[in-house]
């Protein structure tokens, strides 16, 4: 059947492609090039159609921590659909599931002490959430002209019209007339790419904060809401703050009473060894962006968490302003809340921020002990996240001119070796599940390594 069905769609693809117009994938691959089918997956493997096998090493999309066939998740989930498939959260109406959860989420999150909980079904819906309720707070405190949102270049936030216009990436707003006007971007955390000849990482962060002061007071602070940040920068190549950096930022926003949204969409759960980035890096967010982890990608949900000043403003204000018009039939889909209540509950049983950093090590220095390697300009990450850049000569001005497709290059490499990694421009990214053995760990890195060679 396997076979069958794989000789169909390459007769079907040929020129003409498949029928799909698909996510952020270039034409050539969708007319020249079959995609990748992948059919089955089982632990921290895929399998496409030919029934090759393939170590997923950015888990899905950096979602599936728990990986492939988590039965406890398939039963949630089929438990779920037996009693209630759907009901929805509109109008005082709701469902257990997503009641419980929400609860979950407080519980969780030990950063500060949060208030609400709404639901989403992305990271996307999330941060375009976070600057409606943004809007909604201010206006309900009478001060309309606190609108403006600072992201940072690099930065990726979500691929709906507001979300991509948080998003730093230039590929995010070309052809589609963005960022919107109210977004502002300062800069990426990246040292190893922008520190000045000399400048420490502390330096470093001193001057980050200082740009970042400066663009507030040349806006003006009345005009500023809210800045928002990934702990670890994930799809503009993994990029973990230098010292200092959260602590600098932080001060500067809270002195021009700016709320600080955490994108924790790929942080949160595990990955960076706490269970929140905001717990590694001492962030006290007001607001927070989940999704991805949560249901470990077995659903679509997301979810904002929102601090108890800005929920009891958005109760309170309600009857005089109008209700919190926002949300999506399925914000707080049962089958979904059930999925990412049992994630949470196998977190939790099998101690998994202790999982991440028993083995991070291991994945960490593995693949770091490359970076002497003539084409690495960078190894870079933590817990169970990391990226590697390859320019020229070892240095971050000199990159590789883009025609060569060295990250390219890289990445089939990979894939004809049995693993599956993130390639963007000459930048590749990884995140394992979180239940990845030692042996599958060794495995990565010997791929790696056998890829990197033929690189070179
Ligand atoms: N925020 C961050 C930090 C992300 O990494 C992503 C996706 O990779 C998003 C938001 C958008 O999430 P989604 O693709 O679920 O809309």
């Amino acid at each position: 059947l396997h076979s069958t069905q794989a000789s169909a769609q390459k007769e079907d693809s040929g020129f003409k492609g498949h029928d799909m117009l698909a996510p952020f994938t270039a034409g050539w691959q969708t007319t020249d090039v079959n995609p990748l089918i992948i059919e089955r997956s089982e632990g921290s493997y895929v399998y496409d159609i030919d029934g090759r096998k393939y170590l997923d090493s950015l888990a899905g999309l950096w979602c599936t921590s728990l990986g492939g066939n988590e039965s406890r998740l398939v039963a949630a989930a089929m438990k779920q659909l037996n009693t209630l498939p759907f009901y929805h959260s509109f109008w005082n109406r709701t469902t257990r599931p997503s009641l419980d959860l929400a609860k979950d989420l407080l519980e969780m999150f030990t950063a500060r002490k949060m208030g609400k909980v709404f639901f989403v079904n992305s990271g996307s819906e999330a941060n375009d959430t976070q600057v409606k309720l943004v809007w909604y707070y201010n206006n309900a405190l009478g001060r309309p002209d606190k609108k403006k949102f600072i992201a940072r270049s690099k930065s990726y936030h979500g691929s709906t019209l507001i979300s991509a216009s948080l998003t730093g990436l230039p590929a995010l707003h070309q052809k589609f007339d963005i960022p919107a006007p109210f977004v502002l971007h300062t800069d990426c955390p990246h040292y190893w790419r922008f520190h000045l000849p000399g400048e420490t990482e502390e330096e470093f962060s001193t001057r980050l904060a200082k740009n970042l002061e400066d663009l507030i007071i040349k806006e003006g602070p009345e005009t500023i809401a809210a800045f928002i940040a990934e702990p670890v920068m994930g799809a503009g190549g993994v990029i973990p703050p230098p010292a200092t950096y959260f602590e600098k930022i932080q001060a500067v926003v809270k002195k021009y009473d700016i709320l600080f949204i955490a994108d924790e969409v790929i942080c949160a759960f595990g990955r960076l060894g706490t269970m929140f980035g905001c717990d590694k890096y001492n962030i006290k967010p007001d607001l927070v962006s989940l999704a991805k982890a949560l249901s470990s990608g077995y659903m679509p949900i997301g979810a904002v968490i929102v601090s108890p000043e800005i929920s009891d403003v958005i109760h309170s204000q309600s009857n005089k302003l109008g209700s919190f018009s926002h949300g999506f039939t399925y914000s707080g889909h049962p089958v979904a809340c059930a999925v990412a209540i049992e994630t949470l509950k196998i977190y939790k049983e099998r101690n998994i921020v202790e999982k991440v950093n028993s083995i991070s090590s291991r994945f960490q220095d593995g693949l770091k002990a490359f970076s002497d390697s003539p084409i690495v300009g960078e190894i870079r990450g933590t817990g169970l996240i990391l990226g590697t850049e390859f320019v020229d000569n070892k240095s971050p001005n000199d990159p590789f001119p883009p025609e060569w497709g060295v990250g390219a290059y890289f990445g089939a490499e990979c894939q004809k070796n049995g693993m599956l990694v993130r390639v963007s421009g000459d930048t590749i990214m990884m995140s394992p599940p979180f239940i990845i053995s030692p042996q599958e760990v060794d495995e990565l890195i010997s791929i790696y390594g056998k890829a990197l060679k033929a690189t070179e």
